[in-house]
């Protein structure tokens, strides 16, 4: 079978589409024949190397496939059946597991970041990773969905408690957790101001419910969200940003706001100005991944067309760097989808 995968960390060229031997299906686990997968920058992150991960070479990347279960074992799942992947491997047995909140698991694993992934004809996941696809949800659809509507659907309705009638900035959303974010907000009854980075964009991210749409290449957003909200400032910010944008966002939120982030793409020694924390007194939460009951509780909405993750491209699995390309450029709106060659 073949698979994208890499022997060394680096750009783009180190990532190859390789004849592997068929992986092996340990006990608890499902083989499934991989239909599509997805992107998420956390591919990119772990092609570049992240510190204190040390993975086994060659490294099989991705943590977001859709697929048919070609051998399920004893697990609950027989061969023939639509499966899609839920990325989050928890101990099961830590306070915070017992406690049933998962992602602040002490030994959280992430499939395809510290254990191989699924950008692949075929791949094993542990049964409990796998969650049942509808028939009439296509392949895209499926592979695209978990990873970021998950993280978004944490963000936004565990971690910031939005409300139907609150106002929510999204930044970045045109990338996968942002354009999920848009639609969460928007399907909650909350207004939704985004940022993006270009007109078409914008245009994307209002057809998804944005009421306005800042364009951060040539305006303040934290000055045109005051203005669009009469100089009140907005009930939540999500940033997966970081450095560049975090003081704007702080900057952005009305007294007794929050600021919900999952990540730091622009680095993560950012400024913050204390005394708007104090005298605003605002909030500022960390969100990573999503348990598996919150994943089962935004993937129903996605199953049954009220969400949908917008696909900016496909490309069949030995143009994977392409896909990274895309990522890193921040060329296009919505997730970058892989199939294997041989479903192409
Ligand atoms: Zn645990």
């Amino acid at each position: 079978m073949r698979a994208v995968q890499f022997t060394d960390h680096g750009e783009r060229d180190v990532i190859e589409y390789a004849e592997r031997d068929e992986p092996e299906r340990g006990d608890g686990e499902v083989l499934v024949d991989v239909k599509a997968a997805a992107l998420n920058h956390l591919d990119v992150w772990t092609r570049r190397g992240l510190p204190g991960i040390d993975l086994s070479m060659p490294h099989v990347p991705g943590s977001d496939a859709a697929g048919v279960v070609r051998d399920g074992g004893e697990t609950r799942f027989d061969e023939g059946d639509r499966v899609a992947v839920w990325a989050g491997v928890a101990c099961g047995d830590c306070e915070f597991c017992r406690d049933g909140d998962e992602p602040l698991c002490v030994d959280y694993h992430i499939i395809g970041e510290h254990v191989p992934g699924v950008h692949a004809e075929r791949a094993c996941v542990p049964a409990e990773n796998l969650v049942r696809v509808p028939e009439g949800v296509g392949w895209e659809t499926a592979a695209a969905a978990p990873l970021v509507f998950g993280t978004a659907w944490r963000m936004l309705v565990t971690r910031a408690e939005l409300r139907a009638g609150e106002n929510v900035l999204v930044l970045g959303a045109s990338g996968g957790v942002g354009h999920a974010c848009v639609q969460i907000a928007r399907h909650a009854g909350a207004t939704v101001y985004a940022t993006a980075g270009n007109e078409e964009k914008a245009e994307a991210a209002r057809e998804l419910g944005a009421e306005a749409v800042f364009d951060y290449t040539d305006e303040n957003f934290a000055d045109a969200v005051r203005e669009a909200t009469d100089g009140r400032g907005v009930d939540t910010v999500v940033d997966h940003v970081g450095k560049e944008t975090w003081r704007d966002s702080l900057a952005s939120l009305a007294k007794g706001g929050r600021l919900v982030t999952c990540g730091a793409t622009t680095g993560g020694d950012a400024t913050t100005d204390v005394n708007r924390i104090f005298w605003n007194q605002l909030d500022v939460l960390g969100s990573t991944m999503a348990t598996r009951g919150e994943a089962d509780d935004v993937l129903s909405l996605v199953w049954e067309g009220a969400l949908e993750p917008r696909v900016r491209e496909t490309l069949p699995m030995s143009e994977a760097a392409e896909g990274h390309r895309m990522l890193e450029e921040r060329d296009g709106f919505g997730k970058v989808v892989l199939r294997p060659d041989s479903e192409t």
